[in-house]
């Protein structure tokens, strides 16, 4: 089964997707960790990023849809994945049908994760609070000022892809504000029941 899980950044796609990896055996593949780990390696792919997710912008789609392409290969995958803030633009959810396609695959469910933008803010805010409280580094992209600019570019890139899925019968909405383990009864419920909105 492959499953994409939609939603604005701090939505909690990357808490839930871990949970569906730990009770499902599908591999969480998430390009925002990916991209973080090539920074973190100094790879030249990292380098070429840093400064644009430092700012909130996106990388390019070639980038992202190749390295999700290398990623699903690898044979953890032969069941499915979580795909967790990928895609991010019509042309990488294009790429990603056409790559699941080619394998004679396919994306069965996408699951938004509903949460107000207040709500995202101050969810920002409590990860750079606690992160600094545990002696730790906070993501340079929690700023206020970048956060901004991420949820920008969420609703002009990103949000379009809720109607391109819709179209496809693929979409379901959860409300994301619930209590994380009511998140989780919700998606297993709609994992489970197969039901499409
Ligand atoms: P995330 O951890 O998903 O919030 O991603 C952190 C940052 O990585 C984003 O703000 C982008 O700069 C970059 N990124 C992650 N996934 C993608 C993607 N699918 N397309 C473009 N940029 C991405």
């Amino acid at each position: 089964m492959n499953i994409v899980l939609f939603g604005p950044p701090g939505a909690g796609k990357g808490t839930q997707a871990k949970i569906i990896q730990e009770k499902r055996g599908l591999p969480q593949l998430s390009t925002g960790d990916m991209l973080r780990a090539a920074i973190a390696a100094g790879t030249p792919l990292g380098q070429k990023c840093k400064a644009i997710m430092d700012a909130g912008n996106l990388v390019s789609d070639e980038i992202v849809v190749g390295i999700i392409a290398e990623r699903y290969d690898r044979p953890d995958c032969r069941k499915g994945a979580v795909f967790d803030g990928f895609p991010r633009t019509i042309p990488q959810a294009e790429a990603l049908d056409r790559m699941l396609a080619e394998r004679k695959r396919q994306i069965d469910l996408v699951l938004e994760l509903k949460v107000d933008d207040a709500v995202l803010i101050r969810r920002a805010e409590n990860r750079v609070k606690e992160t600094l409280a545990a002696g730790g580094t906070p993501r340079a992209d929690d700023t206020p000022e970048t956060l901004k600019n991420r949820l920008a570019v969420y609703y002009k890139n990103t949000a379009p892809l809720l109607d391109y899925y819709r179209r496809q019968g693929k979409l379901v909405t959860v409300d994301g504000m619930a209590p994380i383990a009511e998140v989780t009864r919700a998606i297993s419920a709609v994992i489970d029941g197969g039901a499409r909105s």
